[in-house]
């Protein structure tokens, strides 16, 4: 979980940057950081926190140059330290070079150990920095030759941006394709996202999708496209149309809200129940709230408000009154709950302990039923390719049936999405093109790395 975004051209790369990684804040509030070039020179600046904590306008003033990547970051790999903050810079015998990931590598524990036993010292615990190493040992004659030698070895997710000390921009994806990655313009400046919503901001025009196994590389002579030589299955991740992006982003070219939208359509037609109101658990559940309200001919009503001022910095007050936890950030309208039957929509549940919350709100406000429904099938395996899950045992899918979830949040009723219902929503016309469910089905496309497959059998499910 996390968001990268890269320009070259730009008199003020920078601040372009900060902006498109502000554009691109959901996918990761733990640590920003910005690297641009100026003469040759890489110059860097990290913090924690949210980008707009991480920089101000001294620390954007020293940023100059025409060329700038950027990284937001939420840890999977590795811990929340700073340390950790990306865009790594390093310099090796080829010149230097900074690089922005987004994804998780499967096989970095076993790589890294390797890479130790032949003397490597490593600087973070971040699976990033073995693509680093193994650039840096890489035979081969300029800055992509060694991405590509690198990048034989690696397997699993990886949406990359780099910048070179010779003004070059490189963006590449990994061959499944997991993980999203777009290419732009803004006027003569080429730009690079996770997501187009930052393109939307900077008021750059969307290009297209950098392809799976496509390494673009942006040079004072416009844009080349590089193939890694691995093809593999497209396996997209499903839960970016799920949860994780954002929704006015376009993702495989289809809008994420009219998805979501969808799939409260199918989720109402799959699990009707006589209510109300339907209301949605704000932010991530409101596009498929309305889909499912407008199918079942429900009022549409915001039940529930949420607090945008709780950071991740927020501190509790830990002895006179405790445990606030999902309270602070929502909070039932009684005006809209009170007497009724309620149909609450979230767009997915992981280990319930969110949901068992909100019912109890929403009984305290007067709700006579609580009907939870999600807009995604249950979540029964974590996920190794990027997206922050935890493990299996606290997945409460992984070990209980739909009955005993709905005892433990003490809703009325109970529904999911079915797989075929989200799939369908998500692909619409465009059939073929590949997903990775493995989070809903845990059929994973990419070998799982030693560690990962320990995770999952000593997990007493
Ligand atoms: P819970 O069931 O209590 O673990 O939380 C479910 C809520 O977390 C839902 O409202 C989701 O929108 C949200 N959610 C789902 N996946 C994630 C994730 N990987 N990181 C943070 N929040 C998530």
């Amino acid at each position: 979980m996390c968001g990268v975004f890269g320009i070259h051209g730009h008199d003020e790369a920078a601040n372009i940057a900060y902006l498109g990684m502000h554009a691109l804040q959901h996918r990761g509030q733990e640590s920003a950081g910005l690297v641009a070039v100026a003469d040759g020179k890489l110059r860097r600046h990290v913090a924690m926190g949210l980008v707009s904590d991480a920089f101000n306008r001294e620390a954007l003033d020293k940023l100059p140059g025409a060329m700038a990547i950027g990284h937001i970051r939420y840890s999977t790999a590795g811990s929340s330290e700073l340390r950790n903050a990306q865009p790594f810079v390093f310099e090796y015998a080829g010149g230097s070079v900074a690089i922005a990931h987004n994804g998780n590598l499967v096989n970095a524990a076993e790589l890294r150990a390797e890479l130790e036993a032949q003397g490597s010292i490593f600087q973070t615990s971040s699976d990033t920095e073995v693509i680093v190493h193994l650039m840096a040992r890489a035979q081969a004659p300029d800055v992509v030759g060694r991405l590509v030698a690198a990048l034989r070895r690696v397997s699993g997710a990886y949406s990359l941006v780099l910048v070179t000390d010779d003004e070059k921009m490189i963006g590449v994806r990994d061959p499944n394709g997991f993980r999203p990655l777009v290419i732009g313009r803004l006027k003569d400046a080429f730009v690079l996202s996770s997501e187009t919503c930052a393109f939307d901001l900077i008021e750059a025009e969307f290009i297209r999708e950098v392809e799976p196994g496509e390494i673009v590389v942006v040079g004072k002579g416009g844009v080349t496209s590089h193939r890694l030589p691995e093809p593999a299955q497209r396996s997209f991740c499903v839960f970016e149309h799920v949860y994780f992006a954002r929704p006015d982003s376009l993702l495989n070219g289809k809008s994420v809200y009219r998805a979501r939208e969808k799939m409260g359509r199918r989720l109402a037609q799959e699990a009707p129940v006589p209510a109300d109101v339907v209301v949605p658990v704000p932010d991530s559940g409101v596009p498929a709230a309305i889909g499912y309200a407008k199918e079942a001919g429900l009022p549409f009503e915001m039940g529930l408000l949420r607090s945008h001022y709780v950071g991740r910095t927020f501190i509790e007050p830990q002895d006179s009154i405790r445990h606030f936890g999902v309270r602070l950030k929502l909070s039932p309208v009684r005006a809209v709950v009170d007497g009724r039957r309620v149909v609450v929509v979230d767009d997915s549940l992981v280990r319930g302990t969110t949901s068992r919350k909100i019912v109890k709100m929403l009984r305290g406000a007067g709700a006579r039923e609580v009907h939870l429904r999600i807009g995604a099938p249950p979540t029964t395996h974590p996920c190794f390719y990027g997206i922050n899950t935890p493990t299996r045992s606290e997945l409460v899918a992984a070990s209980h049936t739909i009955d005993e979830i709905a005892r433990y949040v003490t809703c009325d009723s109970l529904a999911y999405l079915s797989h075929d219902g989200m799939m369908t929503a998500v692909r619409g016309e465009a059939a073929g093109t590949g997903y990775c469910s493995a989070c809903f089905t845990g059929k994973y496309p990419v070998a799982l790395g030693t560690s990962d497959l320990v995770q999952l059998r000593r997990a007493r499910v």
